[in-house]
């Protein structure tokens, strides 16, 4: 295996050795590596006790972590690398969490606590690999297998079943049926993880290279946190042309943001639109999402399915913002595809819609209030009412430069303006 850490990660191994202490890398970075993906981040185990680490390393910058678990986090040029002394987990009872740390000295023991094979490999720059639960094998098989015996692991903490969906999903490996088993036996214990682990591991999933291909594989683990989803996914049967299937080929062709993925989940979860998007929301609420995507993922399912989609592209930027506007037209041509493999008039009209958009944005044109060439104020001189009146005036002038009725002309809106004021039908959609 090639594996070039950066020159800071090797030069802390270094340090702890230096002193006398056991440390290897371990765990994803292992994995990511062996595997021929670039590491997200280092993690580092070694004997050493959080102070005896923080001495090997003065006087480079550590924080306490979470002393208590042996974790110090390690800063070097701009990179932070946690570091942790080798323990044993002992006993769960609470089925998510050790009742009592244990360090140990024993490289193999920490390992042992690890929750897959793959996840189970240490490294150092000079012996090389250590696997002692064939996590290598199970890499080269694409395989998820849980470290010892898997029913004990999963009850010892649940929130490992999620976490093995999410490796699904972000690895493309399949689970290993003893493993898989073990999961379904321990699924009640799930209820033991707060909401916001199962709202993480669910968004890494969502994100994943291979998202489809993991909930394909395992729709039954993906309803332990989204039951929401159980109608759909009972449409599993209805073949290629099925929503299940179609919400999973749209998946697949979206950008890796939680956003779209959210809405491509939950787009055929209920016969209406609205259905669909208050079972978003809610399971959104339930997992802790932040405000922004999930507020995003509800507006594209509201919207992507309407009947009536407006004839000018600026009219969506202007009513939804360009931002969420652009996110809405995407996610329609992704849809369209997914909906009729090898092209087809939607696709071809969503991507019409799509560029002129994008060349809309480019041109600089008028798409929000902000850039009318006439302002509140103005419409307050001209003797408008602060109220509903002037906001409705505003959005009807707004309408006329969209529509290339009115140039978007400080004086050609002032008297439109002034028309409407005189009793002047305001223009709606
Ligand atoms: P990522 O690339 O997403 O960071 P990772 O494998 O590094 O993936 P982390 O959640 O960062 O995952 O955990 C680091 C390592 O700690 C894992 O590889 C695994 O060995 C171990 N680990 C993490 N969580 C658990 C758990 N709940 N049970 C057992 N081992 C765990
Ligand atoms: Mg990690």
């Amino acid at each position: 295996m090639r594996f070039h850490p950066p020159p800071e990660v090797l030069s802390a191994i270094a340090r702890l050795n230096g002193r006398g202490f056991e440390a290897y890398l371990v765990g994803g970075c292992v994995r990511d590596a062996y595997l021929g993906r670039v590491p997200e981040d280092y993690d580092l185990a070694t004997q050493a006790l959080p102070a005896q680490m923080r001495e090997a390393f003065f006087p480079l910058r550590t924080l306490d972590t979470g002393l208590q678990h042996g974790t110090l986090t390690l800063l070097t040029d701009g990179r932070a690398v946690e570091v942790t002394t080798f323990r044993s987990d002992g006993r769960y009872s609470d089925g998510r969490h050790p009742d009592a740390v244990r360090f140990t000295a024993s490289l193999e023991e920490d390992l042992k606590r690890r929750d897959f094979t793959a996840n189970a490999m240490a490294w150092h720059p000079e012996t090389g690999i250590v696997d002692p639960f064939s996590g290598r094998a199970d890499c080269d098989r694409r395989r998820l297998r849980a470290v010892g015996e898997p029913g004990e692991r999963f009850r010892e903490d649940a929130l490992r079943i999620l976490r093995a969906l999410r490796f699904a999903c972000q690895l493309g490996f399949d689970i290993e049926p003893e493993t898989l088993r073990a999961m379904e036996e321990a699924k009640e214990r799930l209820r033991l993880v707060s909401f916001e682990r199962v709202g993480r591991e669910i968004n890494l999933a969502l994100t994943g290279e291979s998202a489809a291909g993991g909930f394909s594989a395992y729709p039954q683990v993906l309803l332990y946190a989204l039951p929401e989803l159980r109608a759909l996914v009972g449409t599993a049967g209805q073949g290629e042309a099925g929503p299940w299937q179609t919400a999973l080929r749209l998946l697949g062709a979206l950008p890796r943001e939680p956003a779209p993925r959210w809405a491509a989940l939950f787009l055929f979860s209920a016969p209406e639109p609205g259905q669909c998007a208050t079972l978003l929301a809610g399971a959104q609420d339930r997992l802790r999402q932040p405000r922004a995507p999930s507020e995003e993922a509800v507006l594209l399912v509201r919207h992507a399915l309407e009947k009536e989609q407006p004839g000018d592209p600026g009219l969506t930027l202007y009513r939804l913002g360009v931002k969420r506007g652009l996110a809405l037209l995407r996610f329609r041509l992704a849809l369209a595809r997914a909906r009729h493999a090898g092209g087809s008039e939607e696709a071809r009209r969503a991507q019409a819609m799509l560029d002129a958009a994008l060349r809309l944005v480019d041109e600089g044109a008028c798409l929000g209030l902000k850039d009318l060439a006439v302002k509140g104020e103005d419409l307050l001189a001209l003797g408008f009412p602060r109220d509903g009146r002037m906001a409705k005036a505003l959005d009807s002038l707004m309408l006329r430069v969209l529509r290339g009725e009115t140039e978007n002309d400080r004086e050609a809106l002032m008297e439109k303006a002034r028309s409407l004021l005189g009793g002047g039908e305001p223009e709606t959609r």
